[in-house]
Protein backbone atom coordinates (compact mmCIF):
# COMPACT_ATOMS: atom_id res chain seq x y z
CA UNK A 1 0.00 0.00 0.00
CA UNK A 2 0.92 3.92 -0.48
CA UNK A 3 1.56 5.84 2.20
CA UNK A 4 0.97 9.63 2.72
CA UNK A 5 1.29 12.23 5.52
CA UNK A 6 -1.39 14.76 6.28
CA UNK A 7 -0.70 17.37 8.87
CA UNK A 8 -4.22 18.99 8.59
CA UNK A 9 -7.92 17.54 9.48
CA UNK A 10 -10.56 19.43 7.30
CA UNK A 11 -13.93 18.16 8.69
CA UNK A 12 -13.99 14.73 8.48
CA UNK A 13 -11.18 14.47 5.80
CA UNK A 14 -7.70 14.61 5.53
CA UNK A 15 -5.39 16.99 3.74
CA UNK A 16 -2.36 15.82 1.54
CA UNK A 17 0.13 19.11 0.88
CA UNK A 18 3.15 20.06 -0.72
CA UNK A 19 5.36 17.47 -0.93
CA UNK A 20 2.83 15.00 -0.58
CA UNK A 21 0.67 16.16 -3.37
CA UNK A 22 3.90 15.93 -5.49
CA UNK A 23 4.47 12.32 -4.05
CA UNK A 24 1.27 11.31 -4.34
CA UNK A 25 1.28 12.54 -8.48
CA UNK A 26 4.24 10.20 -9.40
CA UNK A 27 2.66 7.53 -7.43
CA UNK A 28 0.51 7.82 -10.33
CA UNK A 29 -2.53 7.19 -8.00
CA UNK A 30 -6.33 6.66 -9.51
CA UNK A 31 -9.23 7.87 -8.92
CA UNK A 32 -11.08 4.81 -7.18
CA UNK A 33 -7.85 3.43 -5.75
CA UNK A 34 -7.25 3.28 -1.87
CA UNK A 35 -4.36 4.38 -0.03
CA UNK A 36 -3.03 4.91 3.39
CA UNK A 37 -2.71 8.20 5.34
CA UNK A 38 -0.65 9.18 8.75
CA UNK A 39 -2.17 11.77 10.39
CA UNK A 40 -0.79 11.98 14.25
CA UNK A 41 -0.09 8.32 15.26
CA UNK A 42 -2.59 7.04 13.26
CA UNK A 43 -3.04 5.52 9.92
CA UNK A 44 -6.46 5.83 8.05
CA UNK A 45 -7.30 3.67 4.87
CA UNK A 46 -8.34 6.73 2.29
CA UNK A 47 -9.01 7.43 -1.19
CA UNK A 48 -9.05 10.68 -3.08
CA UNK A 49 -12.16 12.92 -3.46
CA UNK A 50 -10.94 16.29 -5.02
CA UNK A 51 -7.21 16.24 -6.66
CA UNK A 52 -6.22 19.94 -7.17
CA UNK A 53 -2.66 21.12 -7.51
CA UNK A 54 -1.42 22.43 -4.46
CA UNK A 55 -3.89 19.58 -2.20
CA UNK A 56 -5.62 16.56 -2.23
CA UNK A 57 -8.64 15.97 0.38
CA UNK A 58 -8.73 12.60 1.11
CA UNK A 59 -12.02 10.58 2.81
CA UNK A 60 -11.31 8.43 5.26
CA UNK A 61 -12.68 4.99 4.67
CA UNK A 62 -11.31 3.28 7.78
CA UNK A 63 -9.00 3.37 10.46
CA UNK A 64 -5.87 0.97 10.06
CA UNK A 65 -4.03 -0.99 13.24
CA UNK A 66 -0.80 0.73 14.39
CA UNK A 67 2.20 -1.24 14.89
CA UNK A 68 4.13 0.03 17.52
CA UNK A 69 8.03 -2.19 18.63
CA UNK A 70 7.36 -3.50 21.90
CA UNK A 71 11.20 -2.50 22.37
CA UNK A 72 12.06 1.34 22.79
CA UNK A 73 15.17 2.26 21.61
CA UNK A 74 17.69 5.09 21.75
CA UNK A 75 20.83 5.01 19.41
CA UNK A 76 23.49 7.03 20.68
CA UNK A 77 25.61 7.02 17.35
CA UNK A 78 28.61 8.83 17.20
CA UNK A 79 28.30 11.07 14.37
CA UNK A 80 30.59 9.34 11.03
CA UNK A 81 32.74 11.68 9.17
CA UNK A 82 30.92 11.42 6.00
CA UNK A 83 27.34 12.51 7.09
CA UNK A 84 25.47 10.72 4.34
CA UNK A 85 25.96 7.27 6.46
CA UNK A 86 24.22 8.54 8.98
CA UNK A 87 22.21 9.89 6.61
CA UNK A 88 21.67 5.84 5.60
CA UNK A 89 21.40 5.07 9.06
CA UNK A 90 18.44 7.01 10.32
CA UNK A 91 16.92 5.67 7.09
CA UNK A 92 16.87 1.81 8.03
CA UNK A 93 16.64 2.45 11.64
CA UNK A 94 13.31 4.07 11.07
CA UNK A 95 11.91 1.73 8.71
CA UNK A 96 13.25 -1.33 11.62
CA UNK A 97 11.27 0.80 14.53
CA UNK A 98 14.21 2.94 16.11
CA UNK A 99 12.38 5.17 18.79
CA UNK A 100 14.90 7.61 19.32
CA UNK A 101 18.34 8.98 17.53
CA UNK A 102 20.92 11.11 19.35
CA UNK A 103 24.04 12.25 17.57
CA UNK A 104 26.77 12.12 19.74
CA UNK A 105 30.06 13.88 19.21
CA UNK A 106 33.07 11.90 20.29
CA UNK A 107 37.40 11.87 19.86
CA UNK A 108 36.86 10.63 16.63
CA UNK A 109 33.74 11.76 15.09
CA UNK A 110 32.44 14.18 12.99
CA UNK A 111 32.46 17.02 14.94
CA UNK A 112 31.15 20.39 13.88
CA UNK A 113 28.22 20.96 16.01
CA UNK A 114 26.20 23.42 13.76
CA UNK A 115 26.71 21.35 10.83
CA UNK A 116 25.03 18.02 12.66
CA UNK A 117 22.37 20.95 14.18
CA UNK A 118 21.71 21.60 10.47
CA UNK A 119 21.35 18.46 9.22
CA UNK A 120 18.45 17.46 11.90
CA UNK A 121 16.28 18.67 9.08
CA UNK A 122 17.23 16.28 6.22
CA UNK A 123 16.93 13.47 8.92
CA UNK A 124 13.14 14.33 9.81
CA UNK A 125 13.03 14.62 5.79
CA UNK A 126 14.36 11.29 6.08
CA UNK A 127 12.50 9.69 8.47
CA UNK A 128 9.08 11.34 6.93
CA UNK A 129 9.88 9.61 3.64
CA UNK A 130 10.76 6.41 5.73
CA UNK A 131 7.35 6.15 7.81
CA UNK A 132 5.58 6.45 4.49
CA UNK A 133 8.01 3.38 3.00
CA UNK A 134 7.57 1.16 5.93
CA UNK A 135 3.64 2.20 6.98
CA UNK A 136 5.08 3.76 10.42
CA UNK A 137 2.55 5.89 11.68
CA UNK A 138 5.26 7.67 14.60
CA UNK A 139 8.28 9.58 13.72
CA UNK A 140 11.99 8.77 15.15
CA UNK A 141 12.97 11.58 17.59
CA UNK A 142 15.83 12.80 16.60
CA UNK A 143 17.80 14.82 19.17
CA UNK A 144 20.06 17.82 19.30
CA UNK A 145 23.71 16.33 19.66
CA UNK A 146 25.44 15.65 22.66
CA UNK A 147 29.62 15.10 23.60
CA UNK A 148 30.48 11.22 24.50
CA UNK A 149 30.82 12.44 27.83
CA UNK A 150 27.45 13.11 28.47
CA UNK A 151 25.85 10.14 27.83
CA UNK A 152 24.38 8.66 31.10
CA UNK A 153 23.10 5.18 31.28
CA UNK A 154 19.57 5.84 31.75
CA UNK A 155 17.82 3.19 30.09
CA UNK A 156 16.97 -0.43 31.42
CA UNK A 157 19.86 -1.68 29.08
CA UNK A 158 22.70 -0.04 28.31
CA UNK A 159 24.68 -0.89 25.64
CA UNK A 160 28.24 -0.44 24.21
CA UNK A 161 28.58 -2.18 20.90
CA UNK A 162 32.31 -2.31 21.25
CA UNK A 163 35.00 -4.16 18.86
CA UNK A 164 38.21 -4.21 21.25
CA UNK A 165 36.54 -5.40 24.43
CA UNK A 166 36.20 -8.84 25.22
CA UNK A 167 32.39 -8.06 25.96
CA UNK A 168 28.89 -9.98 26.13
CA UNK A 169 27.76 -11.96 23.14
CA UNK A 170 24.47 -10.75 22.15
CA UNK A 171 22.46 -13.70 23.58
CA UNK A 172 23.66 -12.69 27.15
CA UNK A 173 21.85 -9.47 26.90
CA UNK A 174 18.49 -9.10 29.12
CA UNK A 175 16.46 -9.09 25.59
CA UNK A 176 13.49 -9.57 27.75
CA UNK A 177 13.57 -5.58 28.95
CA UNK A 178 12.06 -3.43 26.75
CA UNK A 179 13.72 0.50 26.98
CA UNK A 180 17.37 -0.17 25.66
CA UNK A 181 20.05 2.73 24.88
CA UNK A 182 22.58 1.41 22.89
CA UNK A 183 26.28 3.53 21.56
CA UNK A 184 28.07 3.04 18.86
CA UNK A 185 31.11 4.72 17.41
CA UNK A 186 32.44 6.38 14.32
CA UNK A 187 34.39 4.51 11.73
CA UNK A 188 37.44 5.13 13.47
CA UNK A 189 35.81 3.31 16.49
CA UNK A 190 36.14 5.04 20.28
CA UNK A 191 39.42 6.11 22.18
CA UNK A 192 40.70 3.42 24.68
CA UNK A 193 40.18 6.27 27.06
CA UNK A 194 36.02 6.61 25.79
CA UNK A 195 35.09 2.87 26.34
CA UNK A 196 36.74 2.65 29.36
CA UNK A 197 34.40 5.99 30.71
CA UNK A 198 31.57 4.64 29.53
CA UNK A 199 32.16 1.34 30.94
CA UNK A 200 32.15 3.01 34.22
CA UNK A 201 29.38 4.63 34.44
CA UNK A 202 27.73 1.09 33.64
CA UNK A 203 27.75 0.55 29.88
CA UNK A 204 28.07 -3.08 29.17
CA UNK A 205 29.94 -3.60 26.28
CA UNK A 206 28.86 -6.31 23.71
CA UNK A 207 30.90 -7.55 20.65
CA UNK A 208 29.08 -8.58 17.37
CA UNK A 209 30.61 -11.65 16.51
CA UNK A 210 32.64 -12.76 14.36
CA UNK A 211 34.32 -10.06 12.62
CA UNK A 212 34.65 -5.68 12.72
CA UNK A 213 31.85 -3.82 11.34
CA UNK A 214 31.31 -1.09 9.85
CA UNK A 215 29.93 1.40 11.83
CA UNK A 216 26.53 1.03 9.79
CA UNK A 217 26.20 -2.27 9.52
CA UNK A 218 26.88 -2.56 13.43
CA UNK A 219 23.84 -0.43 14.47
CA UNK A 220 21.58 -1.69 11.94
CA UNK A 221 22.50 -5.00 13.24
CA UNK A 222 21.97 -4.54 16.54
CA UNK A 223 18.53 -2.61 15.82
CA UNK A 224 17.37 -5.85 13.95
CA UNK A 225 18.48 -8.02 16.70
CA UNK A 226 16.99 -6.08 19.55
CA UNK A 227 13.72 -5.96 17.69
CA UNK A 228 13.34 -9.02 16.89
CA UNK A 229 13.90 -10.97 19.78
N1 LIG B 1 38.39 1.29 13.17
C1 LIG B 1 37.93 0.39 14.20
C2 LIG B 1 36.56 -0.14 13.84
C3 LIG B 1 35.49 0.78 14.15
S1 LIG B 1 33.97 0.13 13.65
C4 LIG B 1 38.88 -0.76 14.31
O1 LIG B 1 39.75 -0.87 13.49
O2 LIG B 1 38.73 -1.54 15.20
C5 LIG B 1 32.90 1.38 14.16
C6 LIG B 1 32.03 1.04 15.33
O3 LIG B 1 31.15 -0.01 14.99
C7 LIG B 1 32.75 0.58 16.57
O4 LIG B 1 33.20 1.65 17.35
C8 LIG B 1 31.64 -0.21 17.29
O5 LIG B 1 30.77 0.65 17.98
C9 LIG B 1 30.91 -0.83 16.13
N2 LIG B 1 31.37 -2.18 15.80
C10 LIG B 1 31.95 -2.61 14.67
N3 LIG B 1 32.17 -3.93 14.69
C11 LIG B 1 31.71 -4.36 15.88
C12 LIG B 1 31.66 -5.65 16.50
N4 LIG B 1 32.10 -6.73 15.91
N5 LIG B 1 31.11 -5.71 17.73
C13 LIG B 1 30.63 -4.63 18.35
N6 LIG B 1 30.67 -3.40 17.81
C14 LIG B 1 31.19 -3.26 16.59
Amino acid sequence: MHFFISEEVRGDKLVLKEEEVKHFRVRRIGKNETFGVIYEGKIYLCRALKIEKKEILCEIIDELSVKIPEKKITLYQCVTVELKTVDFIIRQATELGLHRFVPVISERSFRKKEAIVKRKEKWKRIVREAMKQSGRAHPVIIEEPVYLEDINPVHEENILLDNFTDGMRVRDINLSSKDFGVVVGPEGGFSKREGELLREKGFKSVLLEPYTLRTETASISILSILINC
